[in-house]
């Protein structure tokens, strides 16, 4: 679409870290043509159509760089269990679900990925064929990937790590359909990734097809790191008491176009082996902190120079959990005494969501910033927003204070998801109905086909709403 966003203040979050006041973003089609003064390009762009930016604050859209939209089913009941979510929960849904359903999951999570001001998601889950129609009818910018894994998920949480070749080639087939008939589409919104699930479920030969892939396709590549203490212990004991991060590098995993989410057990001599691979991170750290502040070594890994891009991870999508809770992670991840306990600064987390977040999928040149040349995806926050007043230090304030509420606009490719705090590619109100009624068959179907599953803490409540 072209247009002018006028009058406004834009977040460029471009190398200089400028923040321009008074000031307007030119669109041509899907890119952007100018970003300057207001005044300026009202005079050099008489053509285009005016969008009155007074009052808002442009930022380049958010990234969102780990998420499982499916996994919104879950909302609500395993945050507060105490066992391993992931093959106790999570493994088991993602096969509950139908098509149909696995669909209206991952389209709540876009909705809400949309209300939360992201333009990006990078989704990493299982049955992208059943879901990436949905997934790219949203509007927003993709990049998936099939969870690879040939150690059977469904049955660890019963200690079974055998190979099962036949799990494993099934995940191989799904990467290589969706990738042959999606990559590019939607108008090369859809991307993909070559994804392991993790090191305690990709056997040696699981991780060395997926490197091939990822060579094949020329695509970047991401796996779950040191996630859990059950990792690192079954991970010991299959593989000569290595890491996680030990046992990816003898395999090759590791190196620059690899990232990795969570690294909760890393210990110093991963993270100085995963910087010397450069090895990025996808950071959740609201999703990680919900037992207690994540324990992460996150001051090496700072230190150490990884690149740290921010996602929400399980059952929400709401990055301004990922830029608060970050904050307080980061600087506790350094210790109190350093620095002041005030280390790192508000624009490192806002690096996070943005720029950190387009280089962690090899886009730095289309997304990630608000620069001429690159996709007009932004994401417009109200500044009359009792939240954000006064407005000082704009930066700090959406980090420390900013939510969803406080979302007024996102745009991908020069066109509006969301203008006005209307949602345009979805009807909100029919899909929140659909996903109630979806959540309550799966949990149902869950429960019954695993009489070893124990209900979530406080049991499930469905309320009629
Ligand atoms: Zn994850």
């Amino acid at each position: 679409m072209d247009m002018l966003i006028t009058d406004t203040v834009v977040v460029t979050c471009d190398d200089g870290r400028n923040l321009l006041d008074r000031a307007a973003i030119a669109i041509r089609g899907d890119r952007i043509a100018a970003v300057g003064d207001s005044a300026t390009l009202e005079q050099e762009f008489p053509d285009l159509p005016r969008f009155p930016g007074r009052g808002l604050a442009v930022f380049p859209g958010f990234i969102n760089a780990h998420t499982h939209t499916a996994l919104t089913v879950l909302r609500g009941t395993v945050e507060d269990w105490g066992g391993n979510a992931v093959y106790g929960y999570m493994s088991p849904v993602s096969y509950e679900m139908s098509p149909a359903e696995r669909a209206v999951m991952v389209s709540m999570g876009c909705l809400e990925a949309i209300r939360s001001g992201c333009t990006t998601l990078v989704d990493p889950f299982r049955h992208i064929p059943h879901y990436i129609d949905a997934m790219a009818a949203t509007g927003l910018r993709l990049w998936v990937s099939e969870n690879c894994a040939d150690i059977n998920t469904l049955r660890i949480r019963l200690g079974d790590y055998s190979v099962d070749e036949e799990f494993g080639r099934v995940f191989l087939d799904r990467t290589v359909q969706a990738i042959e008939d999606w990559q590019g589409r939607g108008e090369g919104r859809v991307n993909f990734q070559i994804a392991a699930h993790a090191p305690d479920n990709c056997s040696p030969a699981m991780l060395h097809k997926l490197s091939e892939l990822a060579v094949k396709y020329g695509l970047t590549r991401a796996v779950h790191l040191a996630q859990s203490m059950e990792e690192v212990r079954a991970v010991a004991a299959m593989h000569g008491g290595l890491t996680p991060a030990g046992y990816l590098d003898r395999e090759g995993f590791l190196g620059p176009d690899l990232v990795g989410a969570h690294w909760t057990f890393c210990t110093p001599a991963d993270v100085e082996l995963l910087a010397s691979r450069g090895t990025q991170m996808a950071h959740c750290p609201a999703n990680s902190s919900r037992r207690g502040p994540h324990m992460a070594p996150l001051g090496l890994i700072r230190d150490a120079g990884v690149n740290i891009a921010l996602g929400t991870d399980n059952m929400t999508e709401d990055m301004f959990h990922a830029l608060k809770i970050g904050l307080i992670t980061h600087r506790g991840g350094r210790g109190r005494e350093v620095e002041g306990g005030v280390n790192p600064a508000p624009q490192a987390m806002l690096d996070g969501i943005t720029r950190n977040g387009a280089r962690s999928v090899g886009a730095m040149d289309i997304i990630g910033s608000i620069e001429v040349g690159k996709k007009a995806d932004l994401t417009m926050l109200d500044l009359n927003t009792p939240s954000l007043r006064p407005i000082i230090n704009l930066v700090s304030s959406v980090v420390h204070y900013g939510h969803p509420g406080a979302v007024h606009s996102v745009m991908v490719d020069g066109e509006f998801l969301m203008r006005d705090r209307k949602v345009l590619t979805m009807d909100e109100e029919a899909l929140m109905a659909e996903a109630q009624k979806v959540a309550r068959r799966v949990w149902e179907g869950m429960l019954t086909k695993n009489p070893d599953m124990p209900p979530p803490p406080g049991g499930l409540r469905w309320l009629d709403v």
